[in-house]
């Protein structure tokens, strides 16, 4: 039987009902479009009640298969048979589809898109079933099948698969708009940024180092973390911030114990201020409620006041297997791993304090000059771009 060259690709129905269910579904297929670059697909369009793809003769399937199961916004997806829209050549495409498949029990779920086939959804499958009894003497089984026969019907045109891959589920890239993410070369933020853009946001991500205070590979490690979140949204923007001259003023001004909040809050100011540039609308961090001592209730409280966008915390009531656990799912778990100094933990003591109040920390920040130590951080930072298909492109920001 010939390759077969169509991929079906369902999103979930309830996320993408209502007036915005066009720009949902068009997000969708340019997130797939994206992902399938240069892997030999032909074209990729809105089919109904789906995404539709089509591969070019001899296109590489498993990569195709593996890039879409990274594609937000897909429930699931399928390579399919293709034929015509009458019921013998449907009947002749599952006979042949099935030989060969060996199994004792199965099921036929067809799908009319095209409500003027002459059977209803209910007269295939009782039809197609009889036929698929009698030629494989397998029993029907609604409730757990070893084999699914799915049939859908289209217009112009119909299909038949056996089996369905689980996409990555969630939202369409961009339908969410744009956040930025502080991620450190640690296990949470990666896996913060992508719980974000799983819902849809386009991440930005920021990372602080402390080079050359420390020779540390923080650097490198943020810029391979990029790479391979990279694989998740199709064209992500890396800021590298030289933390270093400022860390080097708070070590004079701020008390020991105090300086992981003060380091934070600056954190939060020179984010929200690349975040403005570049359009995004939100700060993402990786803390959960009390991993750490600088992770409480109430530091966050302070850290919270120096910003004026919302602070998002996807990972604030995981715990740290659950995150362990996604980081090694969505591959970033290995590089979050390898050995680095972090810019946080440099000249604090071992327990930082776990309540700096607001006051506390305006108080021990007053000598300092705040906005110029920000405008000059945001002014040494240095851009990495990173395209599906492209080496990542390194420039000064304008
Ligand atoms: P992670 O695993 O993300 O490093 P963590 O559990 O080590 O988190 P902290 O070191 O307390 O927690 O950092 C809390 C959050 O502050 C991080 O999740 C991240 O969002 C942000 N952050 C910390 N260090 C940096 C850094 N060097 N650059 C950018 N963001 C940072
Ligand atoms: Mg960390």
């Amino acid at each position: 039987m010939e390759q077969p060259r169509d991929v079906l690709i369902r999103f979930h129905e309830v996320a993408l009902k209502g007036r915005n269910r066009p720009m949902f579904i068009n997000a969708l297929v340019e997130g797939v479009r994206r992902a399938t670059q240069g892997l030999g697909v032909r074209r990729v369009w809105t089919g109904r009640l789906m995404v539709r793809l089509e591969m070019e003769p001899g296109a590489d399937w498993p990569a195709v298969r593996a890039r879409l199961t990274t594609v937000s916004g897909i429930a699931k997806f399928a390579l399919a048979h293709r034929t015509g829209a009458e019921y013998d050549a449907i009947a002749g495409l599952v006979r042949e589809v099935l030989r060969g498949e060996r199994f004792a029990s199965f099921r036929i779920i067809t799908n009319r898109a095209d409500k003027r086939f002459a059977l209803t959804s209910q007269e295939m499958n009782a039809r197609l079933g009889e036929q698929v009894r009698v030629e494989s003497g397998a029993r029907v089984s609604l409730t757990r099948p070893e084999v699914e026969v799915r049939v859908e019907i289209l217009p112009r045109e119909a299909f038949v698969y056996v089996s369905e891959t689980q996409g990555a589920g969630g939202l369409p890239t961009g339908t969410g708009g744009r956040v930025a993410v502080l991620m450190s070369g640690g296990i949470d933020s990666p896996v913060a940024a992508w719980r974000m853009m799983r819902r849809g946001c386009r991440a930005v991500l920021i990372h602080f180092h402390a080079f050359p205070l420390v020779e540390g590979r923080s650097r490198e490690k943020a810029r391979e973390l990029a790479e391979l979140l990279n694989a998740y949204q199709y064209d992500t923007r890396l800021y590298l911030v030289p933390f270093a001259p400022l860390q080097q003023q708070v070590l004079l001004a701020v008390p020991p114990e105090f300086r992981v909040v003060a380091y934070r809050r600056f954190m939060v100011r020179i984010a929200e201020a690349i975040a403005r540039r570049d359009g995004a609308r939100a700060l993402v961090t990786g803390e959960s409620l009390g991993q750490v001592g600088s992770q409480t209730l109430t530091n966050i409280t302070t850290i919270d006041a120096v910003a004026t966008m919302p602070i998002l915390r996807p990972l604030i009531g995981m715990d740290k297997q659950e995150i362990v656990a996604q980081a090694q799912r969505i591959g970033t778990f290995e590089t979050s791993i390898l050995p680095d100094e972090d810019c946080c933990t440099l000249f604090t003591p071992r327990s930082p304090s776990t309540a700096v109040h607001v006051e506390t920390a305006a108080h021990v920040e007053r000598s300092l000059p705040i906005e110029e130590l920000v405008a000059q951080a945001v002014a040494a930072s240095e851009v990495h771009d990173y395209v599906m298909g492209t080496p990542a492109r390194a420039r000064q920001p304008a």
